[in-house]
């Protein structure tokens, strides 16, 4: 794999060329097959940067070309010994040219979407700069998602009154299959990777939830995941971006979405939350992230379930079947807590399940070495945020996530 970065003013282009051991079809760090759509990419800044220290401009093409890389990448400026080492660890990929000191940086900025998890940490880290990712065409590739409104997402994010910054880049269009999106989790970093030496960063904050981060989350089914390769610090991910001085830091990584969802509700950001990518006016009600999202709301709100959506509708399906289930430990959650679940699309489930609030109450604390793995500069900060809105976990509930999937 050979990567190029072209600068054009505020707009970054990036070209890359697969090698012959290179495959159109590769892998995401989660196992998720992508096959590759195209091989150009760009990312448009708020304004034209300072020098960007190579180890970043390497870094933001890694978390797109990773998946296609067989052997060795192949970079256009000379990385550091850190970095090249930590991507021959991590992939055992050879990585280079190297040469030139690695880079360090002292803030931390929020790599905020507008979810309830990103707006969670928000509430977390006030006085925290946001970098947001926003979605814009590809030239080469038509638009079949138009109804993603990656506009409203960025305009809500405007209207938090936080310094903001927004990154807009077409690199998601360099999927082809299943669908255009993040090649690698971590793409949605690239624009605050390469205005990290400009805004002085050294850490950049994700919403990753306990499911994600523990759990198994997402792609990952219903099993315990402390060496995460994407989110944990001795990960591949986490290693790489610490070598280019930009710590990944999961300052919810040690709650469930049920304390997200109450934290982001009941923050001063409340009014901009939106965790569905289709509706204008407001979260759609007919997807299947309005559904699950609902259950959870309705959970921590003690009220019947509010939606439209029936047990016939495709959105609807996978609660008719038995578990495991993605973001499982959340169904269990509102299956236990919502009343009348019995009479919603949850109703199949919820039998299946058989939660009650006293097997699901691990889900409102947090999960102690989660704050341990945040880097030292921020973890007192996460840690007293924690013990005063959240509280922590008990031995048998930090067992809880240490054993879920094995029952
Ligand atoms: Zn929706």
């Amino acid at each position: 794999m050979r990567v190029a970065w072209e600068p054009d003013g505020k707009v970054w282009r990036l070209a890359f060329r697969l090698d012959a051991e290179d495959s159109i079809t590769g892998h995401c760090s989660d196992g998720q097959a992508l096959k590759l759509a195209t091989n150009s990419f760009r990312v448009e800044l708020p304004r034209e940067p300072r020098e960007i220290h190579p180890d970043l401009l390497a870094l933001a093409a890694w978390t797109v070309v990773a998946p296609w890389t067989r052997r060795r990448v192949v970079f256009d400026r000379p990385v550091s010994a850190e970095l090249a080492e930590a991507i021959e660890t991590g992939w055992g990929i050879g990585a280079g040219p190297v040469g030139g000191a690695p880079r360090s940086g002292s803030r931390l900025a929020v790599s905020y979407s507008g979810g309830a998890d990103s707006a969670a940490v928000a509430a977390m880290l006030p006085d925290a700069p946001f970098v947001h990712f926003q979605r814009v065409p590809h030239p080469r590739v038509p638009n079949r998602w138009t109804h993603y409104r990656s506009d409203v997402l960025a305009r809500l994010a405007g209207e938090t009154g936080r310094e903001l910054v927004i990154a807009r880049s077409d690199l998601e269009f360099t999927i082809a299959e299943p669908r255009p999106g993040y090649p690698e989790h971590h793409a949605v970093a690239a624009g605050a990777l390469l205005l990290a030496d400009e805004l002085d960063l050294g850490g950049l904050a994700f919403g990753y939830e306990m499911g994600s981060r523990w759990l198994g989350g997402g792609r990952y089914l219903h099993r315990y995941t402390p060496d995460n390769p994407m989110w944990s610090p001795h990960g591949a991910w986490g290693g790489a971006f610490a070598a280019a001085g930009l710590h990944i830091v999961l300052p919810v990584g040690g709650v469930s979405e049920a304390v997200t969802m109450r934290l982001a509700l009941g923050s001063a950001l409340r009014e901009q939350v939106r965790w569905c990518l289709r509706g204008t006016g407001g979260p759609c009600g007919t997807c299947g992230k309005c559904l699950y999202k609902e259950l959870i709301q309705a959970a921590i709100e003690r009220r019947p379930l509010r939606t439209a959506i029936t047990a016939d509708r495709g959105v609807a399906r996978k609660w008719q079947q038995p578990p495991p289930y993605g973001g499982q430990e959340m169904i269990e959650y509102g299956c236990a807590r919502v009343p009348g679940i019995g009479e919603t699309v949850f109703a199949k489930a919820a039998e299946f399940l058989r939660a009650t609030e006293e097997s699901t109450a691990w889900l409102e604390r947090c999960y102690p070495p989660a704050v341990e793995e945040v880097p030292e500069p921020w973890r007192k900060q996460v840690h007293d945020f924690m013990a005063e809105e959240v509280g922590f976990m008990s031995e048998d509930e930090a067992r809880r996530v240490e054993t879920w999937g094995l029952s």
